[in-house]
């Protein structure tokens, strides 16, 4: 569990604000999804928040130690992005356990933590299997192990199931509401759809050219949108 707090982070890109005066809190154990048309700065965000992208200016605090400018391997979270990447020359079982590996852990540490991260997943039997053989649904659940092996504090999922069909997505948000609640991790969770927003988050934060839009709970965002934006983004999606 952990306390996110952005602090009026903004990214540059050349000219162009990809993220403007960004401001959110993240309670333990809350699950908040981002929702917003392509291009309002969702990866961006997440990407900060992870350490992969350097703000340009503005504040990332986790249990109020600044992480701003620190990589992403002395941050605590865990980023599925949604091509996974997993190393296809390695079985599941290597490719959950790299992480830990380059922690230089004790071998038997690394065999139970990867063992009770591919059981949290629903893999269990899978450890040598290569990852080409499996189908998407089942990488994804990897790319998921490989980021929950490593015990984030925080989870940042970017848009992890939008290659999948709507029958294993939705299996899937359960499993990670499931998975995100007995280990109540704190998640951030970037989706396209109205139905896994509605299904999963505390709360809902809609962005919109960099910015904030509106922050509230589902049955808020939906019953009482507070500008015409809103309403026409959570109307145009189905
Ligand atoms: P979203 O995830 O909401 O679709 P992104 O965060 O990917 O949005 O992009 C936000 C804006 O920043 C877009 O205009 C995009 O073109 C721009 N952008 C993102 N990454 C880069 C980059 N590495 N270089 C230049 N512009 C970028
Ligand atoms: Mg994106």
């Amino acid at each position: 569990m952990a306390h996110l707090a952005i602090e009026g982070v903004s990214k540059l890109f050349g000219t162009t604000f990809a993220v403007r005066d960004f401001a959110l809190e993240v309670g333990d154990g809350e699950l908040v999804c981002l929702l917003g048309p392509s291009g309002s700065g969702k990866s961006t965000l997440l990407r900060m928040i992870g350490g992969f992208e350097r703000p340009s200016s503005g504040t990332i605090r986790i249990d109020a130690k600044d992480v701003t400018n620190l990589p992403p391997e002395r941050r605590p979270t865990g980023m599925v992005f949604q091509s996974h990447a997993l190393w296809t020359h390695m079985d599941v079982f290597n490719n959950i356990a790299f992480g830990l590996k380059l922690r230089r852990l004790p071998k038997a540490e690394i065999r139970e933590r990867v063992e009770n991260a591919l059981a949290l997943v629903g893999l269990a039997d899978y450890g040598r299997r290569m990852t080409t053989q499996l189908s998407g649904g089942q990488q994804q659940r990897v790319a998921l192990a490989r980021s929950l092996v490593l015990e984030p504090k925080i989870l940042l999922l970017d848009e992890p199931f939008a290659s999948l069909d709507q029958h294993l997505r939705e299996r899937l948000r359960e499993e990670v509401r499931d998975i995100q609640q007995r280990l109540g991790i704190t998640t951030l969770f970037v989706t396209h759809g109205q139905d896994e927003a509605l299904a999963l988050a505390d709360r809902i934060v809609i962005m919109r050219d960099g910015c904030t839009e509106q922050i509230a709970p589902p049955s808020t965002i939906y019953r009482q949108p507070q500008t015409a934006f809103v309403a026409g983004f959570i109307g145009s999606m189905n």
